[in-house]
């Protein structure tokens, strides 16, 4: 992922982490940190939450859809995840790392896997929760699913925890402001080994 001219090269940076663990605030703080960085918005068959957008949070398509673009080659990685299908839209990533920016990935451990598999370069962060008590708390604060709902996330996150040797590092997400500022340090040293 070198440019050649004098000025931080694009890196494809995936945090990824159980369902509750804060991914969302942690990536809205680490891209408002750098002034070169973008969220993928990932395609996905589940539906909109209240006060979700089409095109912002996710682009919401169908399984039809969801399954034409995969055939088609335009996913970078896709899962299904608590019943329904995720994708990360391959495009737009390709696009935003050759200019040099920081694409961001919001997506799950299997998807990250993925990722790791095609593109080697892309620095993997997970994010651990200080406890499974304090997952199922935050969870359950959050007050969007209900109590299959949250059963089942927490069953995934734990099969996430257990599998998450993949990635590059993991990160307790305990302090916010901590957890961010490390997550940083690891992204710079991520685009100074690549130049
Ligand atoms: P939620 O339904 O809560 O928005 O997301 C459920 C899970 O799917 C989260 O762990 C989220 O990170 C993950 N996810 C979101 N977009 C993608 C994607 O494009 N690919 C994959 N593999 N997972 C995704």
């Amino acid at each position: 992922m070198t440019d050649g001219v004098d000025r931080p090269c694009g890196l494809l940076v995936v945090i990824a982490g159980p369902s509750g663990v804060g991914k969302g605030t942690v990536h809205r703080h680490v891209r408002a940190a750098l002034d070169d960085a973008v969220l993928s918005v990932s395609v996905t068959t589940r539906a909109p939450r209240p006060g979700e957008r089409d095109g912002v949070d996710y682009h919401f398509v169908d399984p039809e859809r969801f399954e034409a673009m995969a055939a088609a080659g335009d996913l970078l990685e896709g899962a299904r995840y608590a019943g329904n299908l995720y994708g990360t839209p391959l495009a737009p990533v390709v696009a935003a790392v050759a200019q040099g920016a920081v694409v961001l990935l919001d997506i799950e451990v299997q998807g990250a896997v993925q990722v790791k598999e095609r593109v080697p370069d892309a620095l993997l962060v997970f994010l651990l929760p200080p406890s499974c008590e304090e997952l199922e708390a935050r969870l359950r604060g959050r007050g969007t699913e209900d109590d299959a709902t949250i059963a089942r996330r927490l069953d995934v996150a734990r099969q996430e925890v257990a599998s998450s040797e993949v990635f590059d590092v993991r990160v307790v997400n305990d302090d916010l402001a901590t957890c961010v500022a490390e997550v940083l340090t690891h992204i710079a040293a991520a685009r100074r080994v690549g130049r």
